[in-house]
């Protein structure tokens, strides 16, 4: 059984600092056992940059580029630069970019500049729609502001990450044509959200995600996440799905490779 792994920050500092191993065998052994593909995600042209120095070191790991809302707020340099710098690694990065992400809204942290979020977000969905990429969608407390966003950009297609809407806002997002990634928190003893999505949502729509090193899965929440945890959020799908979860495994790797334009 293989799992795909739609979303990851293998990038991330935890790995490095938490782990006795490198990440990179740490990564090697994952994709010579039990994932298919990792999808390595930036949240700023930095951050992308080492998603990509990673990826290139693994055959089956792939990136998405992107600039993430919380991070829009400190990179720093103006929108101009920055996004410039995003569509030069994209065009650089050749086969080895899939998708334009993460990208989004966050209205979480006290200090959110709301205007200067959306402006990263439509900029960077006009460009997807110019690059042909599927993006991927950050939404944390901004459900009602990212659908009009998403309306606005009608036939740009994609995901939403670590999707933490309801069961009314999921049938909207997939009939402007977007997927839904479900992370650890499917498997959490209080989610009852994120599994009412999934007995609503058509199985060709459901992808999965670790989102690590953040939301690891019951049972190893609080630990440092990785792809090998993906096991355990697939089963919970695989449950509400009603399939076996060698069947969810499979299924959910086609979808991604769908979306992602993998053969
Ligand atoms: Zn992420």
């Amino acid at each position: 059984m293989k799992y795909f792994d739609s979303h990851a920050h293998y990038y991330d500092a935890r790995f490095e600092e938490e782990m006795e191993e490198s990440v990179d065998s740490l990564i090697d052994v994952l994709l010579s056992s039990s994932v298919s593909h990792i999808i390595n995600v930036g949240t700023c042209a930095e951050t992308s940059r080492l998603a990509i120095e990673q990826a290139k070191k693994h055959e089956n790991m792939y990136t998405a580029i992107g600039v993430h809302p919380s991070d829009a707020q400190h990179v720093g340099r103006t929108l101009d630069e920055e996004l410039a710098d995003v569509e030069g690694l994209i065009r650089d990065a050749g086969s080895k970019c899939l998708a334009l992400g993460e990208i989004g809204l966050d209205y979480h942290y006290p200090d959110t500049d709301k205007a200067l979020q959306h402006r990263y977000l439509d900029a960077q969905l006009t460009l997807a729609r110019e690059l042909d990429l599927p993006v991927v969608i950050h939404d944390r407390d901004s459900h009602e502001d990212i659908m009009s966003v998403l309306r606005a950009h009608k036939g740009v297609r994609g995901v939403l990450h670590s999707f933490s809407g309801s069961a009314e806002m999921a049938r909207e997002v997939i009939k402007l044509g977007y997927m839904i990634s479900f992370s650890g928190t499917l498997t959490f003893k209080n989610a009852r959200r994120p599994k009412e999505v999934a007995a609503i949502l058509p199985r060709e729509l459901a992808l999965i995600e670790t989102d690590c090193p953040y939301l690891a899965p019951h049972p190893k929440r609080g630990t440092l996440n990785h792809s090998g945890n993906l096991s355990y959020t697939n089963a919970v799908l695989a449950e509400i799905f009603g399939i076996d979860a060698e069947e969810c495994a499979a299924l959910t790797a086609e979808n991604a490779r769908r979306l992602f334009g993998i053969k």
